[in-house]
């Protein structure tokens, strides 16, 4: 199997800015941002996408919430971030190894109100 886009990363074979990183998940900056603030919680483990993840993922799907958390607390941001996971190409899903999209910085123009 080719390596992910994202394992290459992990493996440090294509350059990224990388913001944190323990054993199980990498957070790094989105190349292409939509928001001023645009981060991709990433998995080690290659999950293609969420729905294919079963309950031996549960501990590394919790963790990757966690993470997120941590991280948006670092950055100053835990009172105003949103997740997103893109499940599917039709869903907009282009890099097939799950990431929960962390956005911040603007208003987010859903819900409306
Ligand atoms: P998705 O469309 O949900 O699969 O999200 C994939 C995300 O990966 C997109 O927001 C891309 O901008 C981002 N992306 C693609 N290549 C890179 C890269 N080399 N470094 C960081 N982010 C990337």
């Amino acid at each position: 199997m080719p390596l992910t886009l994202f394992e290459k990363i992990i493996n440090k074979e294509i350059p990224a800015e990388i913001l944190y990183e323990d054993d199980i998940s990498i957070v790094i900056e989105d190349i292409n941002p939509q928001a001023p603030i645009h981060l991709l919680v990433i998995p080690k483990k290659v999950i293609p996408k969420l729905s294919d993840a079963n309950k031996e993922d549960q501990e590394i799907l919790g963790h990757l919430m966690l993470v997120a958390g941590k991280i948006a607390s670092r950055l100053k941001l835990d009172d105003a971030f949103r997740l997103v996971v893109n499940n599917g190409a039709k869903a907009g899903q282009s890099v097939f190894h799950l990431h929960l999209h962390l956005l911040s910085g603007r208003a987010l123009n859903w819900p409306p109100g």
